[in-house]
């Protein structure tokens, strides 16, 4: 009986929440004496093997096979569930990236398993597993429990503390073989589009500054990315100004956008409406900046400024770029 986690990888390199799942895996580990093993597939995944052991994982089944050189649920899934069942996995948990969010809900679904999507919170009761997950936009926080002999989570990025590395830490590390061949793969990967190069990630950004329809337009967010870039921050919008073409989808936070935690999230020209508050609700530190004092942001900031953004965003980053020296 084992605690299993899906390393999401690409060319070589890890998606860094992942380490979160492990700590926290090696942490219910320890608890019930069970031992921590880790899922790399994908080219590169060799090279993810020792550092999944530096971060607790006890053993790593590593699979390279053409089949699986890129992300493709069917055989992705497939060769997880055969490692569940070979190893007696009792508890499979991977990141809520979309494709953490895949893979958990196929597995599932073919082994008929229960599932708790987007965990921020799992503890034990005794030897049972309790897992917390938010519902209705963020208001309620469910405590789920499972009934299934396997219990399949996904779990939000930032939900947990990244462990600390321990390079002398040893394990066991196993090549798997592929279960499906490319015949019987119906999803064909038949070519990639590269991201903007230098933008900050949003699901992993430790700071964020966001834009609303309060910026009016697209050169609206020029004074967002002057303020995030002087930060080292991702840029984030709300659903209005993503729904209005001034910046693209992938940028939205929300509940039909990307749910963050980031230890700092300045909303700019954004009411706070409660869709909104579903994606950044969970933010360590929020700060609002509306010309509102009305606003519904300012019953979840814990700094305000009511004034126009077009003369505060500018005066940030001045006066940030004077302490940073730049
Ligand atoms: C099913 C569903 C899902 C949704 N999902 C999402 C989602 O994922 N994410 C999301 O964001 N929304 C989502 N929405 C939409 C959501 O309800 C709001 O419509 C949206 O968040 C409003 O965006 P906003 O705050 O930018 O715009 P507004 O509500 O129009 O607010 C603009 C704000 O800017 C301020 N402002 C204007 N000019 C300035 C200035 N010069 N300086 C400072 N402040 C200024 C105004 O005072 C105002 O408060 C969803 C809605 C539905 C129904």
């Amino acid at each position: 009986m084992s605690i299993a986690v899906w390393i999401e990888q690409t060319d070589g390199k890890a998606y860094p929440s992942c380490w979160e799942a492990v700590g926290k895996a090696r942490e219910l580990g320890d608890a019930l004496s069970k031992p921590v093993l880790a899922i790399v597939l994908g080219k590169g995944a060799g090279d993810v093997a020792k550092e999944a052991i530096s971060y607790g994982a006890d053993k790593v089944f590593v699979g390279e096979d053409a089949t699986l050189e890129t992300f493709r649920m069917e055989p992705y899934a497939a060769v997880v569930e055969k490692i569940i069942k070979d190893e007696g996995v009792e508890l499979f948990m991977a990141i809520a990236t979309s494709r953490g969010r895949d893979i958990t809900a196929a597995v599932a679904a073919d082994l008929g398993s229960g599932i708790a999507p987007d965990a921020t919170d799992m503890k034990l009761d005794g030897d049972k597993l309790v897992v917390t997950r938010p519902t209705f936009t963020g208001n309620i926080l469910a405590d789920i429990e499972f009934n299934s002999d396997v219990k399949v989570v996904s779990v939000r990025g930032r939900s947990f503390p990244k462990p600390d590395q321990d390079e002398s830490r040893t394990g066991e590390v196993v090549n798997v073989a592929p279960v499906l061949s490319e015949d019987e793969i119906k999803e064909k990967v038949v070519g990639f589009e590269e991201k903007a190069k230098g933008e900050v990630s949003l699901t992993d950004a430790n700071i964020i500054v966001s834009g609303g329809r309060g910026v009016k337009g697209p050169e609206g967010f020029e004074p967002i990315r002057e303020l995030a870039k002087v930060l080292g921050a991702a840029v984030g919008a709300s659903r209005a100004a993503v729904d209005a073409g001034w910046i693209s989808y992938d940028h939205q936070v929300g509940q039909t956008g990307k749910v963050v935690r980031p230890d700092l999230y300045i909303a700019c020209g954004i009411s706070g409406a409660i869709q909104h508050l579903a994606g950044m609700r969970n933010s360590k530190v929020i700060v609002a900046i509306n010309k509102d004092p009305e606003a519904p942001i300012f019953q979840v900031a814990n700094y305000g400024i009511v004034d126009d953004l077009f003369k505060v965003v500018p005066a940030l980053t001045e006066e940030i770029k004077k302490r940073k020296g730049m």
